[in-house]
């Protein structure tokens, strides 16, 4: 139990990576914050699943992208579950096209969602961790953030911000004993990926490993970078990608 006595605020934990994260964390001992923007029933069906390891767990609907939105969240966070210890940041969209397709709104959206959404999370969790000189923010990046990806110019740029936000964030808090890191992950099974052909040869040779993450590869990471024994870390990104971005 690596996180007894600890609470967690994540993001998009109603499905996907966000959901084995909130679910690895509750069975480390967390309390955790189900943050989701509209899938009530699956984030309460987290929330139900959490608890039977003994620890609160509490849906909360929230925009990422709505600044005051999200400020109510993390003081209803704080008055529920009585603080906020680890911030995850893992709500995220796509909105995939060429740039010479791409709409402004679909641009915006997505940065909005994915580099904004973070930023708001992050200064309204900050004087908490200030204030308790501890604290851990995980921001899910992308090997995408990374590498670039035709196609997906706005994800690519969120992911990549996301690591410029992590760097920053690390460097301006280091000194209070607070870390920030990121995960870049590669393909993960969830239903953003779920129009990608799993078995397609380019897909198995392209990935050194030749499968798909799972949503619990990532949540691994996440659990050792919210506990103590990633103390000595951060600013760092670490992919979770089977080889794909080495
Ligand atoms: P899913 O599409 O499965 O889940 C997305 C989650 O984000 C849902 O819980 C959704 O809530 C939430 N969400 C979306 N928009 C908002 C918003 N405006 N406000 C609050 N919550 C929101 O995605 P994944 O689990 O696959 O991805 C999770 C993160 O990992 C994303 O940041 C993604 O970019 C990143 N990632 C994923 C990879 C993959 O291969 N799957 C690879 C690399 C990075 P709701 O259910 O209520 O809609």
């Amino acid at each position: 139990m690596t996180l007894q006595g600890k609470t967690a605020l994540v993001t998009g934990a109603s499905r996907g990576i966000g959901r084995a994260i909130a679910l690895a964390f509750a069975k480390e001992g967390a309390n955790v914050a189900v943050i989701y923007a509209g899938s009530r029933q699956a984030a309460d069906e987290v929330c139900a699943q959490a608890a039977k390891y003994g620890i609160q767990a509490r849906a909360y609907q929230c925009d990422v992208t709505d600044f005051d939105r999200v400020k109510e969240t993390v003081q209803a966070v704080q008055k529920d579950l009585g603080g906020v210890d680890i911030l995850v940041n893992n709500a995220g969209i796509t909105r995939d096209g060429l740039v010479y397709t791409m709409k402004e709104a679909d641009f915006d959206a997505v940065l909005n969602t994915n580099l904004k959404g973070a930023f708001h999370f992050i200064k309204h969790c900050y004087p908490i961790f200030v204030k308790k000189r501890a604290g851990k923010i995980i921001n899910i990046s992308s090997v995408c953030g990374l590498m670039g990806n035709g196609g997906q110019a706005n994800y690519s740029a969120s992911k990549a911000g996301l690591i410029g936000l992590t760097k920053s964030v690390a460097r301006e808090l280091a000194g209070r004993g607070i870390c920030c890191n990121a995960i870049a992950p590669g393909f993960i099974d969830t239903d953003m990926t779920a129009g990608i052909d799993k078995d397609h040869h380019q897909l198995a040779g392209m990935i050194p490993l030749k499968r798909m993450g799972r949503p619990e590869d990532v949540a691994n990471l996440a659990v050792f970078l919210a506990g103590s024994g990633s103390d000595y870390i951060t600013g760092e990104v670490i992919r979770v990608d089977g080889g794909l971005a080495m």
